[in-house]
Parts: structure tokens; C-alpha cells; sequence
């Protein structure tokens, strides 16, 4: 199942293509570049297999059943949880099952038990659902970038304060495809006493993570992005903070014996799984975090690098596309907005669709200060994934060119 072993090289990408079967559609007659993976990845065969094993040979609940299915059931659904720990090297018990990257940030939100003088550091390059939980809750104080689109450990440290209670990190943009300096940040934080969140929602898809060596007390991620179903995501924590935070759901499932007066909660992290989860995303959650520990996400990395570099290469030669921000100078994975002219954003994705099967998205991104920081109203945004080719990346480029020439 697997394109290459772990730490093996470069990735075979034709051998990863031949595993996702959406790749197979033709439009016109022609192959589709999917270019919209910032929004959602598509599927490999082990995937839609791991969902379609537990309905047409489990389908048992999870939460410790006796019968031989139920058993099957919470088997691999702890054996997904393993998966997805050992892809960020943490411990199974320390991985909460949430439905996507915002549930987990909003769990966290819940977890610190917030005051509303508390105050919560994000920044402007933030998507709103690293920004929306923090702001109901708490004092909100946003660091901006530089004119290159650059996050300096240096601003999020002046921006926290005697009242910080945690910093939140979007790991990299959705937007820019920038990388923070999350490691620098989370260093400097530690050193101060204040906890770190880090958004992992684009950067667990492309980068190696370990949470142990990085000592953030939170990180969340979702499924879809990172070739799992929708619906499933992730939330780590450290065990000491899920030992001491309260459940946000109370009910069945998280309780090991109720009495009239009360009850015990179950072990972490079950605590904070109240209720019948989503098992089939959890199981193909964790196939696809398996699928990407196989290729090794060193070698994930290394393309998404390759990718970046190509697309950026491609669109910054072009006359009549703008890129934001104008001059990036950070690292950068393989995520880029711009626009085109005087054209919407929402014709320049519409015709690379309709004339060139390119998939992209237009739009504001859940990202409305950074976009009204570029000046920009909206943005046309492609993003690449591991199935993408270099190929694929000058074709973009070719058809961006003619579009150019004919509508910018
Ligand atoms: N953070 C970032 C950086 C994202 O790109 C996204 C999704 N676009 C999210 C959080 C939220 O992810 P989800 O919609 O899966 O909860």
C-alpha cells in the first residue's frame, strides 16, 4: 500500500497517484490537477478501505462491548488512535478524538477554563478558527507580520503580557503557505510559564511534527486535510493538562460508574469522548496517518518544498499576477494566493476550472484581518499536495500565462 518506505528518498509520486482513485476522473476527456488541498486532500485506496472494512465487517460500537464485533470495534479504533499519535510522536492517551482542527482548538478554549481579562496571543496570518475561540472568551492580542509576510519570535513575546494565558500558533498560513517560527515561540513561552497552542491544521499534512520535542501543550489538526475522512480530527494535549481539564461533554462513554450523587469519569482521554464517536472517520483518520508515517513525512516534506518553490517560482514570473504578500521570505509550503489583474478572484478560479480542469479556491479563506491586512477583498488560492507533480505545477504556470495574456 505503501509509494516508498519510510526515509527511503524521494517519494515515487506516480505510485502515490495510482492510490488515489478521484485522480482517475476525466473532465472534457482530460486529467484534473487537483490544486485545492488547503481545503480538503483526496483519499487514498487504504482510506476508503479502513471506512468501508468497519461497515461491511464491524459496524459494532465502540466502549468496551463484549461481543466479538464490539471488541473488533474499540480494537481498531485504538489502534487509529496509535496511528495518529505516532505520526506527531505522542502517546495514545494523550490524542483526543474531535471532529475536525476548530472543535479541537475550541476544546482547547474550553479546557483553560478562560476569564474574560485572560489574554490569548495569535496572529493576524491566523485562520478565524484559531482567532473566533480565543476572542469570545478572552482578551485577543494579534501580532502582524512584516512587510515580507514574516512572524518574529520577537512580536509574539511583546505582545504577551502578566495576563497571558496561552499563545496560539497557526503553524503555517492557508493563505501564504508561510511557516511560523512555532519551535522559537514555544521555546520563549516555556520559559515564561505560558502554554502554547499550535493550529496544525496545514502543517501536519506537509511537515514532520513531534510534539515531544516541540513541548506545546496543545495541538489540533483535522482528518480531511491530511487524506482522512471528514468529520475526524484531532486534539493532542499533554497528560498533565487533560488530567486537570474538565470534559466539555458530559454522558455515556466517558463515565466508569454512576450513582445518584454523581459519577467517575473515565481515564483520559476517554473523558473528553463523551458520547458515540465517529468511528469510521477515526479508523480512516488513523489509515491515513499510517499511509503518511509509511512514505516518511521527511520525504513529504522534501516534495511539498520542491512543490512550493516551483509554484512560487511559476507564479512570481508571471506579468499580471500578484502574490501575497508581495516579497515572502519565510520558509514556505506549497500554498499560494494571489490575484489576477483587475479580474474576481472567483472568475480566475472558475475559468482555470472550466478551460484547464485546474481545481482551486477563491475567496476569503476564513482569513478576513490578513486579507483586509494585504488590501485585498478576496484571493484565487492554490495548493498542492503530495499526489501533485512538477508537471502539473508548469501547466499551471502555462495556463495562468494564457489567461493572462487574454483576460488580465
Ligand atoms: N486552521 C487552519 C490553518 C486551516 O487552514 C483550517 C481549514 N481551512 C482550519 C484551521 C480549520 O479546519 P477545519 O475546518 O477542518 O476545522
Amino acid at each position: 500500500m505503501t509509494a516508498t518506505a519510510a526515509g527511503t528518498g524521494a517519494l515515487d509520486v506516480e505510485q502515490i497517484r495510482s492510490q488515489f482513485p478521484v485522480l482517475n476522473r476525466r473532465l472534457a476527456g482530460k486529467p484534473i490537477v487537483f490544486a485545492d488541498n488547503a481545503a480538503t486532500s483526496l483519499k487514498p485506496a487504504c482510506v476508503i478501505s479502513a471506512v468501508q472494512h468497519y461497515y461491511t465487517h464491524v459496524c459494532a460500537n465502540v466502549h468496551r462491548g463484549v461481543n466479538v464485533l464490539a471488541e473488533e470495534a474499540d480494537r481498531l479504533y485504538e489502534e487509529a488512535r496509535k496511528n495518529i499519535a505516532d505520526l506527531i510522536h505522542a502517546d495514545p492517551d494523550e490524542i483526543v478524538f474531535v471532529r475536525n482542527a476548530t472543535e479541537g482548538i475550541n476544546l482547547a478554549a474550553h479546557m483553560l477554563d478562560l476569564r474574560p481579562d485572560d489574554e490569548i496571543v495569535c496572529s493576524l496570518t491566523d485562520h478565524h478558527s484559531n482567532f473566533l475561540p480565543w476572542f469570545v472568551k478572552a482578551k485577543v492580542r494579534l501580532v502582524s507580520p512584516n512587510e515580507q509576510g514574516c512572524l518574529s519570535v520577537r512580536s509574539f513575546m511583546e505582545n504577551a503580557g502578566s495576563r497571558t494565558r496561552l499563545i496560539a500558533l497557526g503553524h503555517v498560513s492557508n493563505v501564504t503557505g508561510m511557516v511560523s517560527p512555532v519551535a522559537e515561540v514555544i521555546q520563549e513561552a516555556r520559559k515564561r510559564g505560558i502554554m502554547t497552542l499550535v493550529d496544525a491544521a496545514q502543517s501536519v499534512t506537509h511537515m514532520p511534527i513531534n510534539v515531544k520535542e516541540l513541548g506545546c501543550d496543545f495541538l489540533a489538526f483535522s482528518g480531511h486535510k491530511m487524506l482522512g475522512p471528514s468529520g475526524i480530527g484531532a486534539l493532542y494535549a499533554k497528560r498533565d493538562v487533560l488530567e486537570r481539564a474538565l470534559p466539555m461533554l458530559y454522558g455515556g462513554g466517558m463515565v466508569s460508574r454512576v450513582t445518584q450523587d454523581g459519577f467517575e469519569p473515565e481515564p483520559i482521554p476517554h473523558k473528553f469522548e463523551a458520547g458515540t464517536p465517529n468511528i469510521e472517520g477515526a479508523l480512516g483518520m488513523g489509515a491515513a496517518a499510517r499511509f503518511l508515517s509509511n512514505l516518511g513525512m521527511e520525504n513529504v516534506y522534501r516534495h511539498s518544498r520542491e512543490l512550493a518553490d516551483a509554484l512560487i517560482g511559476e507564479l512570481s514570473a508571471i506579468e499580471g499576477i500578484r502574490t501575497y504578500p508581495r516579497n515572502a521570505s519565510s520558509e514556505r509550503m506549497p500554498i499560494a494566493s494571489f490575484s489576477v489583474g483587475k479580474m474576481s478572484e472567483n472568475d480566475v478560479a472558475a475559468i482555470l476550472c472550466n478551460r484547464y480542469n485546474i481545481m482551486v479556491r477563491s475567496g476569503v479563506h476564513c482569513a478576513e484581518p490578513l486579507l483586509r491586512h494585504f488590501g485585498a477583498k478576496g484571493l484565487a488560492r492554490i495548493s498542492l499536495y503530495l499526489y501533485n507533480t512538477l508537471d502539473e505545477v508548469a501547466y499551471i504556470g502555462d495556463s495562468l500565462r494564457k489567461m493572462c495574456k487574454f483576460f488580465a
